[in-house]
């Protein structure tokens, strides 16, 4: 996916605060951050959305979780909590089809989200 953004983010291609990376995984500040901490967590292989994960991507979507987790432990929100949130398709307003997890922290969070 030689015109995908986050592809290209992944690959180094596009400039980004990267905050975690590893063979798989790479984890970098949002460009328009919703909260203090605002890190999005994505596969560097192209998977569209939620709905294109295969039984193959278990494991890598596994991994997504635990990156956040430790992400979440290096920006020093995991004792006060923190919001994972992985918006799929039109009604939830995905905007940038390659999966990614968003971490928000550093803030109270309102639930019902909006
Ligand atoms: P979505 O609405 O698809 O769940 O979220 C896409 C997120 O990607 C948004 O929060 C948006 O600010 C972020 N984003 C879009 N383009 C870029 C970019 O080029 N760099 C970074 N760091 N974040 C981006
Ligand atoms: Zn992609």
């Amino acid at each position: 996916m030689e015109d995908c953004i986050f592809c290209r983010i992944g690959k180094r291609e596009i400039e980004s605060m990267v905050v975690y990376e590893d063979r798989e995984v790479i984890a970098f500040r949002d460009i328009n951050p919703q909260a203090p901490v605002h890190i999005l967590v994505i596969p560097k292989k192209h998977v569209a959305g939620v709905n294109d994960l295969g039984t193959e991507d278990q494991t890598l979507a596994g991994r997504l979780i635990l990156v956040a987790q430790k992400v979440a432990r290096q920006e020093g929100i995991a004792r006060n909590g923190y919001r994972l949130v992985i918006n799929s398709g039109e009604d939830a307003g995905q905007a940038v089809h390659h999966l990614h997890l968003h971490l928000l922290g550093g803030r109270k969070m309102k639930w019902p989200p909006g």
